[in-house]
């Protein structure tokens, strides 16, 4: 299960996965068209569903739906996220809660949405997106930063809550990645950007899905808990 896996990382994460064998049910929330064509790419074994991460009853429905069609979850990836840049100065009460209920509310709900049936069958892996901003934080960013800095500590909580099932729960945290979310950002952000990151470039969604779908194997058993940084040194 990838939600937001319509455009971005996250369809390269569905790409990956797919491609892997897995079948596939991902999310997302307004861009019909994105998640068609995804669809239309990957084939049967790649399913959509229009579901808001920030709706809870809408997530349960979801996850019902799809464990119906496809049988119980083995991994959830909390990748659905948006930014609503502004300084603290200006930020509205709309702008931090937007952010705060998808990035972090939205990683509540499906883990509460998938969490007991994974403890009662003792396997489950989850890995949620979270971002360079919530390990070093970012000027701009005091929304997505509390977010994205909220699901590490989800995470290692519930790491420790659920190791003894069998269960791991990972953050992988990316810098910067050329996607929609990168290519808004002005001119001038993306060059200041570009001028501190140690490999001097942006990187790519593949080289996140990929230590992603890594994490969803049986090799990663024995890692729980931990933030994974793809960001070219810029977490150093
Ligand atoms: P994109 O903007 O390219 O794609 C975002 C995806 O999330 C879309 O599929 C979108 O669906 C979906 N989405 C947004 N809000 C919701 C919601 N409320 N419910 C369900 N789906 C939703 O983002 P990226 O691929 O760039 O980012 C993916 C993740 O990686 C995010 O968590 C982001 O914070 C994180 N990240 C990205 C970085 C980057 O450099 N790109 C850096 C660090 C972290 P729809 O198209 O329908 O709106």
């Amino acid at each position: 299960m990838v939600t937001g896996g319509s455009r971005g990382i996250g369809a390269e994460i569905v790409r990956t996965l797919t491609t892997a064998g897995a079948k596939v049910a991902f999310t997302y929330q307004q861009n019909a068209s994105a998640a068609d064509s995804l669809t239309q790419e990957l084939g049967p074994n790649a399913i959509a569903f229009c579901c808001d991460s920030r709706d809870l009853k809408a997530v349960r429905a979801t996850i019902e739906v799809v464990t119906a069609k496809l049988g119980p979850i083995h991994g959830l990836v909390n990748n659905a996220g948006i930014t609503r840049d502004k300084p603290l100065v200006m930020m509205s009460e709309e702008e931090w809660h937007d952010v705060i209920d998808t990035n972090l509310t939205g990683v509540f709900h499906f883990c509460r949405a998938v969490i007991f049936s994974m403890i009662k069958r003792r396997e489950g892996k989850i890995v949620t997106i979270g971002s360079v901003s919530g390990e070093i934080g970012n000027r701009g960013q005091t929304n997505y930063s509390a977010a994205k800095a909220g699901v590490i500590g989800f995470t290692k909580a519930l790491a420790k809550e659920t190791a003894q099932y069998g269960i791991t729960v990972n953050v992988v945290s990316p810098g910067y990645i050329d996607t929609d979310m990168v290519r808004r950002l002005p001119e001038q952000t993306l060059k200041y950007a570009l001028e501190h990151i140690p490999a001097g470039r942006f990187g790519t969604t593949h080289e996140v899905a990929s230590l992603v779908r890594y994490l969803l194997t049986d090799d990663a058993n024995y890692i729980t808990g931990q933030v994974l940084s793809v960001g070219g040194g810029l977490a150093i």
